[in-house]
C-alpha cells in the first residue's frame, strides 16, 4: 500500500430508475450490469493505487433501492446517510443525482461537486419536467445544494443552458478548451462527485442514450479522480444503457470508474 488509506464507511447502492430519461430509458439495467461486471471474473478488484475497496470490511453493498416514485429516492438515501454511511450511487439516469444531493443536505453543511459530463444538465424544465435527467444542476443550484459546481467535459451548451450556467455560477470547463492538458482542479469543501458516462468520448462509452463525439478519455476522467485532493462525501455513476453498450465496453468502464472512485472515497476520508 503505498498511501495511508484510512477506513469509513461506503455503501454501495444501485438506484435503477430511469423514468426521467427524456430520449431512450434502460439505465435502470444498470446497477445489475455493473455488478455482474464487476463480480464476472474478467478483473480484480484492486484499484491503479493498489487498493482493494470492494472486499474492504468498510464497503458494503447494500443492493438495489426499490424506487415507486421520484421522490422516493430522497428518502431512501437519507436513510441510508443517517446510519453514516457515504453513499456510491449506481444509476439509474441522472435525474437521481438532485434527490441524492438532497438527502445529503442535512448531513453536510456545505459541499462541493465535480460533474463529468456531455451537458449541463441545466434546463430549468426539459419537456415540461423540472426534474427530468436535463435539470438536475439546476434544481441543486438554485436549492443551494452545493456552494460550487465544476462541470468537465461540456460540449452541448445551447443559449439557455450557458445562461443557466452563468447565473448559477457554474464552473464550466468545455471539452474545447481542454484539448491535452487536464486543469488542476483544486476544491475547498467536502466533494461530491457526479459522473455522467456520456462525458467520455463515444468511443469510449458507447452505451449512452446521448453519444457526443468530442469527449473525454477513459485516461482523463481516471487522472481527474485520481488528482482529487478533498475529502469525498459521496458520488454516483449514472447514465450506462446495457443495451446500446458494444461488446461490454461501457460496462466495463463503468466497473473501473466504480473501483477507482470507492478507492479514492477510502483515500480521501471525510474529516
Ligand atoms: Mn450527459
Ligand atoms: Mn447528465
Amino acid at each position: 500500500m503505498n498511501k495511508n488509506f484510512t477506513t469509513s464507511t461506503v455503501a454501495l447502492v444501485g438506484i435503477p430508475y430511469d423514468k426521467k430519461s427524456s430520449f431512450l430509458q434502460g439505465a435502470a439495467f444498470a446497477p445489475a450490469q455493473i455488478r455482474q461486471t464487476l463480480h464476472g471474473g474478467a478483473g480484480n478488484y484492486w484499484t491503479e493505487n493498489f487498493f482493494n475497496p470492494i472486499e474492504n470490511e468498510h464497503f458494503h453493498d447494500q443492493g438495489d433501492l426499490v424506487i415507486e416514485d421520484y421522490f422516493d429516492i430522497e428518502k431512501k438515501v437519507a436513510n441510508i446517510l443517517s446510519k453514516g454511511f457515504r453513499i456510491l450511487a449506481l444509476g439509474g439516469d441522472h435525474s437521481i443525482t438532485y434527490p441524492i444531493l438532497k438527502a445529503h443536505r442535512p448531513f453536510y453543511e456545505d459541499l462541493h461537486i465535480l460533474h463529468i459530463d456531455a451537458h449541463g444538465d441545466l434546463y430549468d424544465k426539459f419537456e415540461g419536467d423540472p426534474y427530468s435527467h436535463a435539470c438536475p444542476f439546476a434544481r441543486i443550484m438554485e436549492e443551494g445544494l452545493c456552494s460550487h459546481l465544476v462541470q468537465v467535459g461540456i460540449r452541448s451548451l445551447n443559449p439557455h443552458q450557458r445562461k443557466q450556467g452563468k447565473m448559477f455560477g457554474v464552473e464550466t470547463i468545455e471539452m474545447k478548451s481542454l484539448e491535452e492538458k487536464l486543469p488542476s482542479l483544486q476544491f475547498e469543501k467536502p466533494l461530491y462527485i457526479s459522473l455522467d458516462l456520456d462525458g467520455l468520448d463515444p468511443a469510449f462509452a458507447p452505451g449512452v442514450a446521448h453519444p457526443e463525439p468530442g469527449g473525454l478519455s477513459t485516461r482523463q476522467v481516471l487522472s481527474l479522480i485520481q488528482r482529487i485532493q478533498a475529502p469525498i462525501v459521496g458520488a454516483d455513476i449514472v447514465e450506462l444503457i446495457p443495451h446500446r453498450d458494444v461488446a461490454g465496453i461501457t460496462a466495463a468502464l463503468a466497473t473501473k470508474l466504480l473501483k477507482e472512485i470507492a478507492g479514492k472515497m477510502f483515500e480521501n476520508p471525510l474529516p
